[in-house]
């Protein structure tokens, strides 16, 4: 989340943006789909056809992760909370909060938009994959196939209750609204999500050491990604909330650390 970012448009009045870091995702992501994912699922097509539906696959991608993003940013607003812009990169989407949500139940709807969004994306395309899979290319099929699968995963990773995953933050507004003290559910919070860092590194270094160093590499790099952003989650509820700095609100960083919401 600090390098280059470009500006493809805008949607719904928040600006859609591309960090630099997505573009290794994206060849990752094409590479995976047109060499291992797509002549396993459908053998026997030519090469430049793979290459074709990995690209398809990487574009639907992109697509589900603003759709996720958007449905976050959308009940933010509806909060009143500002929105810095929707920002893809190597990790999927972040949707950046200006500000931290003003109660537990904000914090809760905002969080839980995202999984389900996915998950009705999920249903919508699977049962569109179904619907039209006699008739229509086997090639158009499983690409469908492939993102109803994607949008799954997204929903369902995204519900683990480690902060700043959303599910964390469904724990966060959990343990917010029953003892009704921020600062003691973000501590908490935190902590699932440096211990989930922890875990996603091990898995990343497990994947290594059996063969795939692309793959396992990029798991052990998000492993550190959340880590870092529980970490500093926390750091910055402490900041915003030391006595001396008073307490008039929520104002945010304008870039860089911050909320963000994945
Ligand atoms: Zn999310």
């Amino acid at each position: 989340m600090v390098g280059r970012r470009l500006t493809l448009f805008a949607l719904f009045g928040f600006p859609i943006r591309i960090d630099a870091s997505w573009l290794l995702l994206a060849v990752l992501v094409v590479w995976s789909l047109g060499t291992g994912y797509f002549p396993v699922v459908v053998p026997g097509l030519p090469v430049w056809q793979y290459g074709i539906m990995g690209g398809v696959g990487l574009i639907g991608l992109a697509s589900s992760l603003v759709a996720h993003e958007l449905s976050h940013a959308l009940v933010a607003r509806h909060f009143r909370m500002r929105i810095n812009g929707i920002t893809l990169f190597i990790f999927g989407g972040v949707a950046e909060l200006a500000d931290e949500p003003p109660s537990a139940r904000a914090e809760f709807l905002m969080a839980i938009a995202g999984p389900i969004a996915s998950i009705i994306v999920a249903i919508v395309v699977h049962v569109t994959a179904a619907a039209i899979g006699g008739v229509a290319p086997v090639t158009i099929v499983a690409v469908l196939e492939y993102l109803a699968v994607i949008n799954f995963i997204l929903g369902v990773f995204n519900l683990i209750p480690a902060f700043p995953l959303d599910g964390g933050r469904c724990l966060r507004a959990g343990l917010w609204a029953w003892r009704r003290d921020m600062g003691w559910a973000t501590k908490i919070a935190a902590l699932t999500g440096q211990g989930l860092g922890l875990l996603l590194m091990a898995f990343g270094l497990y994947t290594v050491v059996t063969g795939s160093l692309i793959i396992g590499g990029w798991w052990a790099v998000m492993g550190l990604f959340v880590r870092k952003a529980a970490a500093q989650s926390a750091r910055y509820h402490r900041m915003m909330h030391r006595p001396d700095l008073g307490s008039q609100g929520w104002g945010g960083p304008r870039d860089g650390g911050g909320s963000v919401q994945p």
